[in-house]
């Protein structure tokens, strides 16, 4: 078996450390050997606080992933392809589509790997559920997405910023798996309720749908205290089908298929390896242009201030 590629992971916040970390570490085809990130350091690997120092200190790094927040990441990502790294970024891939159709461009000419990571779209039963609905008529889809944002994103001022998603930066997971088993959806409404103190929706209710008349109904809210609810509803002409746990579970009317572990960010190191190998793009960009269509033909709706 060939050694490792060294890696190197920028942006050392919740989810490096909560995934990026240990799924580096279980990985046959990456070893970590740098972080960067201005404030915080990764143990037992060399540190740097700046993207640019570590790439001309480090060119036996060949992999670089990008885990800050999207609107920071296009002139790192930038910076890594032009100095010849394959590239992994973090979901949402960039704060516009302009800028990631650029980063396809530059790291097609560059001839290095670019990877768009959907970690959601790893989830266990997102796989069986592609498979149950292959042959079956889809009718309609209803996403329910709501979570408690000062639970899961404390202290993250960014998210709430221009070009931080606000609750599109859950919203989008759902839209991931979405466009993985529905096809051609796009939008045709959108209510963005948002806070007056704040850019960025903490609610929004999405109506979609496709070329095959079906349609799709997609509430996501930050709001939510207490039970956390992360569903897909998908009801076809041979029964319904539900993802839960943000696509960790399957039923089929009622009945729960056996789970599987969870290991969503295995699966994306071993999906980014297959691509350092045979240097390809896979940039799917079909999440964030339903985000961006939202954002587009959406009716803002002043809702009360949110104060963390
Ligand atoms: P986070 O905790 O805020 O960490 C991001 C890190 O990026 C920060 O700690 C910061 O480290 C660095 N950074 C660089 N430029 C920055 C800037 N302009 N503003 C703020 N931080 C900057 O965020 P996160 O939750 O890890 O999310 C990062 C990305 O992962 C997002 O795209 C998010 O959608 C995605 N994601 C998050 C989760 C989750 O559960 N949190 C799950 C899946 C995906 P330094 O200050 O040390 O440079």
């Amino acid at each position: 078996m060939s050694e490792p590629t060294k890696i190197g992971l920028v942006g050392i916040g919740k989810i490096a450390r909560d995934q990026h970390i240990p799924s580096i570490e279980r990985s046959p085809s990456f070893a970590l050997a740098a972080g960067v990130s201005r404030n915080a350091k990764v143990d037992g690997v060399e540190n740097f606080t700046d993207l640019e120092a570590f790439l001309s200190a480090r060119p036996d790094v060949l992999a670089v992933s990008l885990c800050t927040p999207p609107s920071s990441r296009f002139e790192m990502a930038v910076s890594a392809i032009k100095a010849g790294r394959d590239v992994m970024l973090e979901k949402p891939p960039g704060a516009t589509l302009g800028e990631v159709e650029a980063l396809v461009a530059l790291a097609e000419h560059h001839q290095v790997s670019l990877f768009a990571t959907w970690h959601s779209r790893f989830a266990p039963a997102v796989e069986p559920a592609r498979k149950w609905l292959k042959g079956k008529t889809i009718r309609s889809v209803e996403i329910v997405w709501k979570e408690d944002v000062r639970r899961w994103h404390p202290g993250q001022d960014w998210i709430w910023e221009a070009g931080g998603f606000g609750v599109f930066d859950p919203g989008i997971n759902a839209l991931s798996i979405l466009t993985a088993l529905v096809p051609s959806v796009f939008v045709t409404g959108a209510i963005l309720e948002t806070p007056e103190n704040r850019a960025m929706p903490i609610a929004a209710k999405l109506s979609m749908r496709n070329l095959d008349g079906v349609a799709v109904e997609a509430v996501f809210d930050w709001r939510q205290e207490g039970p956390q609810t992360w569903g897909i509803a998908i009801r076809t002409d041979q029964g319904e089908l539900r993802l839960s746990r943000g696509g960790a579970s399957m039923s089929v009317d009622g009945r729960m298929r056996k789970e599987e572990p969870e290991a969503e960010y295995d699966g994306l190191y071993a999906r980014f390896a297959e691509l350092v190998a045979s240097k390809q793009v896979d940039v799917d960009l079909s999440p964030l242009k339903i985000v961006a269509d939202a954002f587009l033909c959406g009716r803002k709706v002043d809702v009360e201030p949110f104060h963390e």
